[in-house]
């Protein structure tokens, strides 16, 4: 089991702290409580606390322990390929799909807006780029971009030329680019939504795992800490791939999958001005893509998977020092100053959902690894329907009962197991343009 490595992540190095917030200790009452202040916890409550709903938002450990606090800080206004506009009308049905798509085209918009009003440092909406590794990839880049246009979406697709104009790296036929996109400092953001939060009135517990969710005596639900307990006539389950034995049906549904991150030396503004010089985060179209960013600090961040087998946390750190001097020869040898992981929840499907646990009782899932901007409009949606803004027929995803991944235990190994396979791939598949 790796240890748990909030700490040692860049994020942690370089935000400055959070705002003091108590234990749950007494007896609370609220009309909503949420479990979890993540990205989705947080967003949902702030939307909620506008509505003019009471609500409560507790924490195991602190806001932005999760993979909100520790990811790369893409701002990414769109899914992978497989989620392409016309497939998610395929899964959800017209008007249903459309609204999903304008909600996830409308998210890096949504996200830098909100974080200008709230005065959030380190936010960057540079673009998000996606360069094809493959001609083949290229193609698939401009299906893409002809569906997000047709949605009336600002996504372009780039000429050889921009692409290398705007990385920095020679070796990519073109790319998807997404001027709506960018980047941020993931832990920074999650602090400034616990803040807005505050100042909007959601009451915070931080150090305050729920142990326990049973219905209360007069209706609604009873919350249980160490130290005291919560009674709400709604209860909503934003913990994520955290949410372990609190709820073993929303549990049993994901796949929690483990992705590593490094942040090298520091490199100085010569080298920033060489290597992604339009300061947009890069994720090509390889498999195991190649992903990487400029920290506030002059550091290039990225990872993916975590390589399986003893000594991995080493290991991984090795391969990714190996991938970014490969990838970014200009940079000489790389060194991980910090290294770090996080869990990704994965549905079998790649879509978020709402599960419907009980009477008032809802757990979303909405990660899947691009959930940086998916979650900031997610919850908006979330708290609007909890608010009763929306209906259930009209909500932006089906709302559903968890089905449990097939053969779990082997499906968890399964993105281990397709690592050397995709990358195998990635190497035949990869042409370097004429
Ligand atoms: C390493 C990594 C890199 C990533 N990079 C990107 C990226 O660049 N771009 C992108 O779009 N997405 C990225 N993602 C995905 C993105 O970070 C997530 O989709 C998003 O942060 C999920 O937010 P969340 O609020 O749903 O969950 P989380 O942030 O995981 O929050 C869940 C919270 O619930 C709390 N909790 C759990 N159980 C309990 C309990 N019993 N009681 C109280 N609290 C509890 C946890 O402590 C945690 O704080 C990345 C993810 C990882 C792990």
């Amino acid at each position: 089991m790796v240890g748990d490595t909030f700490s040692q992540s860049l994020w942690s190095a370089i935000t400055p702290p959070g705002p003091d917030l108590p234990a749950l200790a007494g007896e609370e009452v609220a009309d909503i409580v949420l479990v979890g202040a993540g990205y989705l916890g947080l967003n949902t409550a702030l939307t909620l606390a506008a509505e003019g709903v009471s609500v409560v938002l507790i924490e195991a450990q602190e806001p932005g322990f999760g993979a909100s606090g520790r990811n790369t800080g893409f701002v990414v206004p769109t899914l992978k390929k497989a989620l392409s506009p016309a497939n998610v009308v395929a899964s959800f049905g017209k008007a249903r799909g459309e609204a999903f798509s304008r909600m996830i085209g409308g998210s890096g918009e949504r996200l830098f807006s909100l974080v200008q009003r709230l005065g959030i440092p380190d936010a960057e909406q540079t673009g998000w780029l996606q360069p094809a590794h493959s001609r083949a990839a290229l193609e698939s880049n401009r299906a893409q971009v002809a569906e997000w246009q047709a949605l009336g979406f600002d996504v372009r697709l780039l000429g050889r030329g921009e692409t290398r104009a705007m990385t920095g790296m020679p070796g990519y036929h073109g790319a998807m680019y997404i001027p709506t996109g960018g980047q941020v400092n993931p832990l920074a953001y999650a602090r400034g939504l616990t803040r807005a939060c505050l100042a909007a009135g959601v009451r915070i517990f931080a150090r305050s795992a729920v142990t326990g969710i049973a219905p209360a005596p007069g209706g609604g639900w009873r919350l249980r800490s160490a130290g005291g307990q919560v009674t709400a006539r709604e209860v909503v389950l934003t913990t994520n791939a955290m949410v372990g034995p609190l709820c073993r049906k929303v549990d049993a549904s994901i796949i929690p999958t483990r992705s590593f991150q490094i942040a090298t030396q520091r490199f100085d503004a010569e080298m920033q001005a060489r290597i992604l010089p339009a300061r947009a985060p890069v994720a090509d179209t390889r498999r195991h893509l190649f992903a990487a960013r400029w920290s506030p600090d002059g550091r290039i961040v990225g990872g993916g998977l975590v390589y399986p087998g003893p000594g991995r946390m080493a290991r991984t750190r090795r391969r990714f020092e190996r991938r970014f001097a490969r990838f970014l020869p200009e940079l000489g040898a790389v060194r991980a100053e910090y290294a770090w992981t996080g869990t990704v929840s994965v549905t079998l499907d790649g879509l978020p959902r709402l599960y419907r646990l009980g009477e008032g009782l809802w757990a979303p899932i909405a990660c899947n690894g691009r959930g940086v901007a998916l979650t900031t409009a997610f919850g908006h949606e979330l708290g609007r329907f909890l608010a009763g803004r929306t209906s259930a027929e009209d909500f932006v995803v089906p709302i559903t009962q968890p089905d449990p991944v097939p053969l779990r235990a082997f499906a968890t190994l399964g993105p281990y197991l397709w690592l050397p396979w995709s990358e195998f791939r990635d190497r035949i598949e990869t042409e370097t343009p004429a």
